[in-house]
């Protein structure tokens, strides 16, 4: 393994106080894609908006980075609903980035499900989607079809839940409760129950619930409302950033330094700042105050309501005790690995690679957690950048990279938390290292050709998380998606704190696109009627 040489990559504009330019109508904090879509929506809308990121480049989780030679991405890996225009996703994307982010399609079979020696594989399309799964599972076809029944469903209810999150709370409690009447009543029931009512084949409801890493919870814990959510975005095939996720910032700030704003990186916003009541700015890290009649939160409710907010704020204890109700997401580690030579040579696979055990996800979990070191992995999940990106190879030449996913309890961690990133010790170091080679064995064992291949690898902790995206415990989808979350009406754009607004992955769900339409549902709050047409020509067409 070569040394590290440090990131080059650095999108957006390092802050410093001089160079701010107010006085902005709206102060967003953090550079996720929540907040910049809505730093990018409002600015179409007229609004002059800075947006302050800590970390020493803009995206949230949508950042890559480059170290000796290569480049990762931290929190993309594929997004759904990308191959056509009339998509909420790809019309958002299309609005905040003036059409400048190109996408290009992964292989039709776009994940692959091993359970155990087997394997199946997820198909572009419903058509080729339950043909797949009918061929592996005979017998089983009117489960297959009564599921993909639901997941239409699942979509077709999503406007309630939507709506019921921007209307004036007069209205907001009936219009949920109707919206609620009118869902199907398996809407918010767990994943295992809703497949299992379906089949009692376990190694389909396997395969079915094979993406549950993309958000954090296997079946039994998850809400059927994610699941359908993440299904139904992806059935139609997988798509990835020409360019790399480092392309979503880099397109989107343009719109918003057209409307007279700025995204500034190294820019750590301390504290909210109340007066009279209201949210007015925010102090910054260096102790400048910045003032605006809108704040907007994109650091998610446990840093807004547990940290950035003063102990005179109003209704605090309403929302501390709201945070009683919701728990924090998983934590993973990330191998990033680099090989010298191309994606092509490598035969690198533009399917990711979903690694359990076997089907029982839930024991898997529980056993791993009793005794990580004599238990299988229970989830292992392979990307593989270099060979989705058509531009990778011009980008760099003659070479390939490759990302594994794990859990990693935050706790494994803990014990470091306090010392500095970068130098945290031989201890830490040893455990990292454990942790990579078996992940690398895991790699081998489906991409054999790989072995003696590997020309740099780094692992990620939930440290790292915490230290470059302010998850305090790693957690890497924002709030656990139960049935509990999905009850929560306060996780809504417009707060009771008059000023403040939250946008991003915990106003809606977690994902790119759960980010940003939490993003658009904040411009919307933000906006009152000026917002409706963009609405309507997101959410109509
Ligand atoms: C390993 C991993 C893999 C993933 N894979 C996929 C995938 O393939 N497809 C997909 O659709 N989604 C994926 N996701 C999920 C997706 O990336 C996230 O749900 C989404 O990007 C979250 O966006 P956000 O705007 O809510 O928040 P974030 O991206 O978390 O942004 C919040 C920002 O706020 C900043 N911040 C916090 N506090 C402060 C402060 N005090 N001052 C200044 N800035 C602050 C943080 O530094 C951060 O940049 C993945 C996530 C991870 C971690």
């Amino acid at each position: 393994m070569s040394s590290p040489k440090p990131s080059t990559i650095r999108v957006g504009r390092r802050y410093r106080a001089n160079r701010l330019d107010g006085p902005y109508d709206a102060i967003v904090i953090g550079s996720g894609i929540g907040g910049l879509t809505t730093a990018a929506c409002l600015s179409k809308l007229g609004k002059k908006v800075v947006v302050f990121e800590q970390h020493y480049t803009a995206g949230g989780f949508t950042h890559s980075y480059d170290r000796n030679g290569y480049e990762w991405d931290v929190g993309v890996h594929y997004i759904g609903d990308m191959g056509a225009d009339h998509t909420l996703g790809k019309r958002l994307f299309d609005h905040i980035t003036d059409g400048q982010l190109k996408w290009a399609a992964m292989d039709a079979h776009y994940d692959r499900i091993f359970l155990g020696d087997k394997h199946i594989d997820l198909v572009a399309g419903p058509e080729a989607f339950a043909a797949e799964l009918k061929a592996s599972f005979p017998g089983e076809e009117q489960a297959i079809d009564t599921y993909l029944k639901y997941l239409k469903q699942v979509a077709g209810a999503m406007p309630g839940i939507v709506l019921g999150k921007v209307l004036p709370n007069l209205v907001s409690g009936p219009f949920r409760a109707l919206a609620k009447r009118r869902a199907p009543d398996y809407l918010n029931r767990t994943t295992r129950e809703v497949l299992e009512s379906l089949t009692d084949n376990q190694e389909l409801i396997a395969v079915l619930a094979g993406q549950w890493g993309d958000n954090g919870l296997p079946p039994a814990e998850s809400s059927f409302i994610i699941h359908a959510l993440i299904a139904r975005h992806y059935l139609y095939g997988g798509y990835y950033p020409i360019g790399g996720a480092s392309e979503m910032a880099k397109t989107i700030i343009p719109v918003v330094q057209q409307g007279g704003g700025e995204v500034f990186t190294y820019a750590d916003v301390t504290d909210i700042l109340i007066e009279d009541g209201q949210a007015v700015g925010v102090r910054m890290k260096d102790g400048e105050e910045v003032k605006a009649p809108l704040v907007i939160s994109n650091a998610g409710v446990f840093n807004t309501f547990g940290k950035l907010l003063p102990e005179n704020a109003p209704h605090l204890d309403y929302y501390r005790e709201k945070l009683q109700h919701v728990k924090r997401s998983m934590a993973s580690v990330c191998l990033y690995v680099g090989i010298q030579d191309t994606a092509e040579n490598l035969d690198l696979p533009k399917t990711n690679l979903w690694i359990y055990p076997g089907p029982d996800y839930e024991g898997q979990v529980q056993r791993f957690l009793d005794d990580p070191e004599h238990t299988d992995i229970p989830l292992t999940y392979i990307s593989f950048p270099s060979a989705k990106d058509p531009s990778f190879a011009e980008r760099y030449p003659g070479r390939a990279t490759i990302e594994i996913v794990a859990p990693g309890p935050y706790e494994w961690y803990e014990a470091w938390a306090d010392q500095p990133w970068g130098k945290r010790g031989d201890d830490y170091e040893a455990k990292k290292e454990a942790y990579a080679q078996r992940l690398l064995e895991k790699l081998y064992e489906k991409l054999p050709q790989l072995r003696g291949k590997v020309d740099y690898y780094e692992l990620s902790t939930p440290l790292s998380t915490d230290y470059f995206c302010r998850y305090e415990h790693g957690e890497i989808y924002g709030l656990d998606h139960t049935p509990e979350r999905f009850e929560q009406d306060w996780l809504k754009p417009k707060t009771r704190i008059p000023g403040l607004y939250l946008t991003g992955q915990d106003v809606m769900t977690c994902g790119v696109v759960g980010a940003m339409i939490g993003g658009l549902l904040t411009t919307v709050a933000v906006s009152g009627l000026k917002g409706l047409p963009l609405a309507k020509r997101m959410f109509v067409g």
